[in-house]
């Protein structure tokens, strides 16, 4: 089993990502921390990121805009994307109907065990923009 050194920028990259509802980048996460830890690089963010990724404590997202965001919440929850700010906004949606779920089965010869859907559009403040 490895030991991990205890790293206190580690353990500060995590917990950013934790403490916002934001769904960060890994830039996000770099300029928030990088005055605490002025020897800090994008790329030891990535790194850990990356591991934490591996390591269940974070999920990634995919990329929003061409960059990958992530959730320091990993219980289920579904989310919105605004395809003009690129906020990513927690929601709880419906369940799919257990018909669409058993023709998804059928269709491909397979067993669920789980789904995954993102909702795009505008958000709230941008199609207020857009009506106004
Ligand atoms: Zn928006
Ligand atoms: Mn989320």
């Amino acid at each position: 089993m490895a030991i991990r050194k205890h790293s206190r920028k580690r353990d500060a990259i995590l917990e950013c990502v934790r403490s916002t509802t934001e769904h960060p980048a890994a830039e996000w996460v770099y300029s928030h921390l990088k005055d605490e830890f002025p020897d800090l690089s994008l790329a030891t963010v990535y790194r850990n990121l990356a591991m934490f990724k591996d390591e269940g404590l974070v999920e990634s997202l995919g990329t929003v805009g061409g960059i990958e965001r992530f959730d320091g919440n990993t219980a289920p929850h579904d989310h919105f994307i605004c395809t003009a700010c690129n906020a990513v906004i927690d929601f709880e949606a419906p369940a799919l109907p257990n018909a669409l779920l058993e023709q998804v089965q059928t269709q491909l010869g397979a067993k669920l065990s789980g789904y995954r859907l993102h909702y795009y559009g505008l958000c709230r403040n941008c199609k207020n923009k857009k009506t106004n």
